[in-house]
């Protein structure tokens, strides 16, 4: 890591959390955040759409795929969905595309946080 690269990740104040995404425009102060707090971030990196902003700090993301059925030699469709920890640094509606990483355990169904909108909703 170059000198000016660790003095651009000092200036802006948020954490460089190795992967390529858009940074957060704003700053949050919280702790559980990838680029403002500690909050560590490795493993898978998964995209859907959110169908719930329902929960505090937390949305619910839907993905849709395709499930090959031998027998036929056809798709079906198939759906999964997982809660993800929304940081206050990132402004994600229902509709949203996001890309969320895996991250430890937060709670009893959450081991992803958001970490880029990728598409607002149209
Ligand atoms: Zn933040």
């Amino acid at each position: 890591m170059s000198y000016t690269f660790k003095r651009k990740c000092y200036m802006q104040k948020a954490r460089n959390i190795g992967v390529d995404v858009k940074m957060p425009t704003r700053e949050c102060d919280s702790n559980l955040c990838p680029f403002h707090g500690t909050l560590p971030v490795h493993g898978r990196i998964i995209e859907g759409y959110v169908v719930s902003d329902k929960m505090t700090g937390a949305v619910v993301i839907r993905r849709d795929y395709l499930y090959k059925i031998k027998k036929y030699d056809r798709y079906e469709r198939r759906h999964g969905k997982i809660s993800a920890k929304l940081p206050a640094c990132l402004d994600v509606k229902q509709g949203d595309i996001v890309r969320a990483m895996e991250t430890r355990p937060l709670a009893r169904n959450v081991s992803f946080v958001v970490i880029e909108k990728v598409d607002a909703k149209h």
